[in-house]
């Protein structure tokens, strides 16, 4: 008989509605070896395969299987510089866990919780490095600069991360919520194993207004630079009603509450807490917004105009904010925002929506119901309706070409139309993943050593 999927602790959903604390607790080491055991060690295995940077997954797991969980470290370590991050955050059920073939009938092995537990437990060993002395630029400290600066540091060029804001670590700083992935604990400790290997993170500088991707080449010294700026210009709906009090973007709601720490009550960062919240969206974005909201004690709903069905949100994430206590309006759209004579939301108006013809995307497209139009009484309103590229560094930089939908055009191991300026992530993808992002950085670290040895 197959042996059941053993489960992670969580902490309880009323207590935690009320926390902005870690949400899954993580495996014990006998819970980790529990459930490696389940691993069938497929000759052909399907999950590696599956997974975008190709980790030895029953390589690990064997070694987690008997308790040797260094060695498990060190498999991981091959090929991802955050397994603690993308234990936590990855879409484990479309991509490794989805191929497992215990999945088939059952259960599959639970890969991202265990490749958590490897990280957490153990401190991961650093490559020797040997210099090379070349100076690469990487532009953003998300997930794609951080894996392409960690390769090329492993391989000795002297790397330096330029950043934007004031802390680093990109969506996994200002966008994924503590509860999802603790700051100090997690990415700090990820951020520092990646300085360990001596890469410099320079924050505060705006890469096109500070300093141009020319003036990098020109007079700062650097031989190749990769952009890796992420997709974080936000979409709003083009309804009426937008520009009211009380309306704003997941990305402002949740960079004032991650990055300024608006929901503690020692920091002077403002946010609007408590009252009727809607969240319009159904992506990971607009969960991490309503549990947001939720935890500020706001009584949350998320609207969304397809199906439960289609929601694109991972499903962990989506039982996750059920279990606390949001609400979900499906098939709903808004056509208004409300307000009162001060400026300030009071209510989004809406249609409903039912099912059509499939669209492009294979889903089938919601139509509006003539007719159906109701109100909801609201005080915030945030839109989580997707983020395309900032134009900032494409407009800044002769001859580096972008698509219509703004992001740099690149090829698969990421060198852009301007030679020795490379590209990745969510740039160059459009709002994807953190494994996408990685793999893209550590593909683009390959194509700047490869460069790099031609001049
Ligand atoms: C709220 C939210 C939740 C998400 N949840 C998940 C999830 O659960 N699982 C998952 O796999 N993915 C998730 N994603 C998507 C994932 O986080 C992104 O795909 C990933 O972070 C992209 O990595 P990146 O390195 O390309 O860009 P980013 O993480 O966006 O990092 C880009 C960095 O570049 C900096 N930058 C931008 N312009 C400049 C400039 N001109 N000069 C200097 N620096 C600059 C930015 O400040 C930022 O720090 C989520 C995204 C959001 C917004």
């Amino acid at each position: 008989m197959m042996k059941p999927r053993i489960q992670a602790a969580e902490q309880d959903p009323k207590v935690r509605s009320h926390n902005f604390e870690e949400v899954c607790l993580g495996y014990k080491p006998e819970e980790a070896m529990e459930e490696a055991s389940r691993c069938l060690h497929c000759k052909n295995p399907h999950c590696v395969g599956a997974c975008p940077v190709g980790i030895d997954i029953p390589g690990f797991i064997a070694a987690v299987k008997d308790g040797r969980f260094d060695e498990a470290a060190s498999v991981i370590a091959r090929d991802s510089s955050l397994p603690a991050i993308c234990g936590r955050v990855c879409p484990q059920e479309t991509q490794c866990e989805g191929s497992c073939v215990l999945g088939i009938k059952g259960e599959s092995v639970a890969i991202g919780k265990l490749e958590r537990f490897v990280a957490d437990y153990c401190e991961q060993k650093q490559c020797e490095t040997k210099a090379k002395g070349k100076k690469v630029a990487i532009v953003g400290s998300g997930p794609a600069g951080l894996a392409c600066g960690g390769d090329l540091a492993k391989m000795g060029y002297d790397v330096t991360i330029f950043e934007a804001l004031h802390k680093a670590g990109g969506v996994l700083r200002y966008g994924i919520p503590e509860f999802r992935l603790p700051k100090d604990s997690v990415l700090e400790r990820e951020l520092g194993k990646i300085r360990s290997l001596g890469v410099k993170i320079e924050t505060d500088v705006v890469i096109g207004r500070t300093l141009t991707i020319d003036q990098l080449f020109e007079n700062e010294g650097f031989s190749a630079v990769f952009i890796g700026t992420g997709a974080g210009l936000p979409r709003f709906m083009g309804i009426p009603g937008e520009n009211l009090n009380g309306v704003c973007s997941a990305n402002e709601f949740l960079t004032r509450n991650n990055l300024m720490q608006a929901f503690r009550e020692d920091y002077d960062t403002p946010v609007r807490t408590g009252g009727r919240c809607i969240v319009v969206g159904g992506g990971n974005v607009a969960m991490d917004a309503a549990r947001t909201a939720l935890r500020l004690g706001a009584e949350t709903s998320i609207v969304y105009r397809r199906t439960e069905a289609e929601l694109p949100a991972r499903k962990e994430e989506v039982h996750h904010a059920s279990q606390e206590g949001i609400e979900f309006r499906m098939l709903t759209n808004p056509v208004e925002i409300l307000g009162d004579d001060k400026g300030n939301v009071t209510a989004v108006k809406c249609i409903r929506m039912e099912l059509g013809e499939p669209d492009q995307s294979g889903r089938r497209s919601p139509v509006p119901v003539p007719g159906s139009e109701f109100e909801i009484p609201a005080d915030t309103v945030i839109m989580a309706l997707g983020t395309s590229p900032n134009p900032l560094i494409t407009s800044t930089t002769d001859g580096l070409e972008a698509n219509r939908k703004g992001c740099i055009v690149a090829s698969e191991d990421g060198a852009t139309s301007r030679p020795g300026v490379f590209a990745g992530g969510d740039a160059v993808s459009g709002a994807a993943t953190v494994i996408l992002a990685m793999g893209a950085g550590r593909r683009a670290a390959q194509a700047i050593d490869n460069y790099l040895k031609t001049i």
